[in-house]
């Protein structure tokens, strides 16, 4: 619980730029979640860094949150302070064909700009929603290109607030759907993307040509997280769990979609344990059939209810 008195200091620090008991489930696609006993949005880095040296003061536990695409959060909520940086979203050109977003930008906002500024490079992540902070962190990607083949490099913000560091790409440690080595409770603040000068046409042709790709295979119409699974090597997870039979299976609100077997859709009134239910289902059916153990791609936070 956070100290009423820590309440008081959070909200002079950060005015209406921090809420407390906020339904997660208003904030991640699937549409899941208990409350964040408080959700914070810093309007900037000076605010960034107020908020993480009073949490770090008073051992308050922080977390991130991007836009929350690739996050199940439990029924029992997050304890502590859980921060958004959807107020910190300047993205802009730099010289020697760079572009510069801050940790909050949207993909979309993402794709809109490169497309009228003729940059390309970043077409294949048109289609994968969430924040460039949430790019970054799961090395967000498809089969041809993931984001460690166009970051030149990242701002990160210590845990504690105090220091601001730019690591080139060679520091980073980019494996399959993760970056690691950050300290744990580090912010990424914003990154440089490295792109090419195109012209407009062509970038939005590749757009839409890779939206197209996703809309004939990925459930879009239903509340979900995105793959659940990530693929095991040399396999993939949705085409294990489709053989296994799974394939529009149900439980509570939850279902595998019937249109790509590694989503699980929310199709009305799902709880977090519906998802773990369906989660272990699949992992363990999975593991009778083939001997394989799918690991999560998706993050799991929060307490159980
Ligand atoms: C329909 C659909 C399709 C998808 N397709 C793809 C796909 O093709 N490829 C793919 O890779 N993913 C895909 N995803 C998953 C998701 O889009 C990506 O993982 C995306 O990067 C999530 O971004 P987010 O901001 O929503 O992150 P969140 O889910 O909010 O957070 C993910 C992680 O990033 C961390 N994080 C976020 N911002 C910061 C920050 N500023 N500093 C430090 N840590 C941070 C969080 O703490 C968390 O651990 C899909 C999801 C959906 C719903």
């Amino acid at each position: 619980m956070i100290p009423r008195s820590v309440r008081i200091e959070l909200e002079e620090a950060l005015g209406d730029g921090i809420r407390f008991g906020v339904p997660l489930s208003r904030h991640t696609s699937l549409r899941i979640g208990g409350d964040a006993e408080a959700l914070a949005h810093p309007s900037g880095r000076e605010d960034m860094a107020r908020l993480l040296s009073i949490c770090a003061e008073h051992k308050v536990p922080q977390r991130v949150l991007g836009s929350g695409f690739n996050t199940l959060v439990l029924d029992g909520g997050i304890e502590g302070v859980t921060i958004q940086l959807s107020r910190m979203r300047r993205l802009e050109e730099r010289p020697n064909a760079g572009v510069r977003a801050e940790a909050g930008v949207s993909h979309s906002q993402v794709t809109r700009f490169c497309t009228s500024h003729g940059l390309s490079g970043l077409e294949f992540a048109s289609g994968i929603p969430g924040s460039v902070g949430g790019w970054l962190s799961m090395n967000a990607g498809i089969p041809e290109n993931e984001m460690k083949d166009v970051v030149r490099e990242i701002e990160v913000m210590s845990p504690t607030g105090r220091h601001v560091r730019h690591l080139g790409r060679g520091r980073l440690r980019f494996v399959y759907r993760a970056l690691r080595g950050l300290a744990p409770g580090s912010v990424i603040l914003s990154v440089l993307f490295g792109v090419v000068l195109s012209n407009p046409d062509e970038v939005r042709l590749g757009v839409n040509r890779l939206l197209a790709r996703r809309a004939d295979t990925q459930p879009l119409n239903v509340p979900s997280c995105g793959s659940v699974f990530q693929n095991p090597p040399g396999d993939h997870a949705g085409r294990l769990i489709e053989a296994a039979g799974l394939k529009g299976l149900r439980i509570g609100g939850a279902e595998i979609s019937p249109v790509h077997a590694n989503f699980i859709a929310n199709i009305g009134g799902a709880c977090a344990n519906d998802v773990l239910a369906l989660i272990e289902a699949a992992r363990t059916k999975v593991h009778k059939q083939f001997g394989v153990w799918l690991a999560p791609e998706v993050r799991i936070i929060g307490r159980p209810a």
